[in-house]
């Protein structure tokens, strides 16, 4: 098994200071195999660290939506912020990527038990309070998706990672964790033991077998993103 933190972010994210290269050093001290990069709206910092040889990393992106926020795994390119979410999720999977949906209840105060919806004719059909929670979780974008991230280290509420994991189980879809780390020291926060893969497609079968972990970051933690988008230097 390895270890694996799926949400993280460079000073190439508006609100974050974290130089690339100090991600490394923070990967290694939580232990980790692998990371995700995924910067708001450009892959530049995941690629550098990819291309320093010093960590291994997957290639992503979250990416601010017309609706909400994807996360793309894998990707090539980078895909533009401001699509639509199909748009979003078809430019994605064009380059062999993966789409997940990081936090989807973010920071909203839900209930565990929370009515998620039904199956109909072959679809998962959300609640009305799903979608109300984040519009991004309708039908159309769930039946389009690959993950769901039950686990993020920013969350406020623990329900909503209840609710989270209990949506991707009533959609069948894997979950994954990150940390969420706009701070070299949340590196590592949530993370997802899981068996090894190669690429994106051996990477969703092998995440089918994950054990998502988490603890929440302080409150104050967001502080610290407020900071870094006044003191930010250029990457
Ligand atoms: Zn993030």
């Amino acid at each position: 098994m390895i270890s694996v933190d799926l949400h993280l972010h460079t000073c190439h994210s508006h609100d974050c200071a974290t130089p690339v290269e100090r991600v490394i050093g923070g990967a290694r001290r939580a232990n980790l195999d692998c990371v995700a990069i995924t910067d708001h709206n450009t892959i530049e910092g995941a690629l550098q660290l990819r291309a320093s040889g010093e960590l291994r990393v997957i290639v992503g992106e979250e990416i601010g939506t017309s609706e909400g926020e994807l996360i793309g795994l894998f990707l090539i390119e980078p895909v533009p912020k401001g699509l639509s979410p199909l748009e979003t999720i078809a430019r994605i999977k064009e380059q062999g990527g993966l789409v997940c949906i990081p936090h989807p209840f973010g920071r909203k105060r839900v209930s565990a038990n929370l009515e998620l919806g039904a199956w109909r004719d072959g679809r998962f059909v959300p609640s009305r309070d799903v979608v109300r929670a984040n519009r991004i979780l309708n039908e159309d974008v769930l039946s389009r998706v690959d993950l769901i991230e039950a686990v993020n280290s920013r969350t406020f509420f623990r329900n909503s990672w209840t609710a989270a994991s209990r949506l991707a189980e009533a959609c069948g879809l894997s979950v994954t964790a990150g940390s969420d780390a706009h701070t070299v020291r949340e590196i590592g926060r949530s993370r997802v033991e899981m068996p090894d893969f190669t690429d994106a497609e051996s990477f969703l079968k092998a995440i089918a077998d994950a054990r998502p972990f988490g603890v929440r970051s302080s409150l104050l933690i967001h502080f610290a993103s407020m900071y870094a988008r006044v003191v930010r230097d250029k990457c």
